[in-house]
């Protein structure tokens, strides 16, 4: 059962409207599609918890702070005697493993995905135990894209690869698990502990108003060449169809987003 459901990311939201708005730098495009490329992952795992018929407690997305350390989990599961903790990755193409570490086959070395889950799991587990939960904690770093390879990858480690994914969740949906109400509180409260405004602030661009493009965008692509006929609005690269009141109401949603202490100013422009 999914007991906290997993939403796009103010970073991310803010992002893919500046994407569409303005010409971000090659950094700020590359952290975009980043964030993008993450959620796609993530949400092609969630396509499997969400199938998961045992008695179980999905959390995903949760931003936690334990000994002053803030850490997000990508998504955590209950069951009756264990919490799994899930970093996943969302790697495409091929890469190696040597010496402990994760290459691109261009021999560009990425952020060790063991070491997050390590840290997230020492940072965890004493929230846990502050609470007084004495689960056991079993962590695993998930490489969800089916067009990943890891050449010489390690088969000591906590890792599920793309081709065994599903046998993975058919082994956790056939467990048997009998969930009690210290399971349903435990949930609530790592739910009470998600950090929602969190004080640092996301790597987002400068931007202002006059340099933003204007206009309705669209709902599905978020193109800014949609047509406006009559009451319909037509967006010609998708085909994507919508009433120009839900495309002026959504877009006018977008500058309050980007500008929220202008919220009455930009009714007039959008
Ligand atoms: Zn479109």
């Amino acid at each position: 059962m999914i007991y906290k459901s997993r939403e796009k990311s103010a970073e991310l939201k803010i992002m893919e409207m500046l994407h569409t708005r303005m010409d971000l730098s090659p950094e700020d495009k590359k952290n975009y599609l980043n964030l993008a490329k993450g959620l796609e992952g993530e949400m092609r795992f969630d396509s499997f918890t969400e199938k998961l018929q045992c008695e179980c407690l999905v959390l995903n997305d949760l931003l936690l702070a334990s000994n002053n350390t803030t850490f997000q989990i990508d998504a955590l599961i209950i069951v009756s005697d264990t919490i799994y903790l899930y970093e996943i990755k969302n790697f495409e193409g091929d890469y190696y493993y040597k010496d402990g570490d994760f290459y691109s086959i261009r021999h560009f070395k990425v952020l060790n995905p063991l070491h997050q889950l390590n840290r997230k799991e020492s940072l965890l587990l004493p929230l846990l135990r502050k609470h007084g939960y004495h689960l056991p904690l079993d962590g695993k770093v998930v490489f969800i894209n089916e067009n990943f390879t890891l050449y010489q990858s390690p088969m000591n480690q906590p890792i599920i690869y793309p081709t065994q994914i599903r046998k993975y969740f058919s082994n956790l949906n056939n467990i048997h698990s009998k969930l009690h109400k210290r399971h349903k509180l435990l949930a609530e409260k790592l739910v009470s502990l998600h950090i929602t405004n969190p004080s640092v602030k996301p790597n987002i661009p400068p931007y202002d108003y006059t340099q933003l493009r204007k206009g309705i965008s669209c709902g599905h692509c978020k193109s800014l060449s949609v047509l406006v006929d009559g009451r319909k609005c037509f967006c010609p690269k998708c085909k994507h169809e919508e009433t120009v009141a839900s495309g002026v109401v959504r877009s006018a949603r977008e500058f309050q987003t980007l500008f929220p202490e202008k919220k009455n100013d930009n009714k007039n422009h959008s």
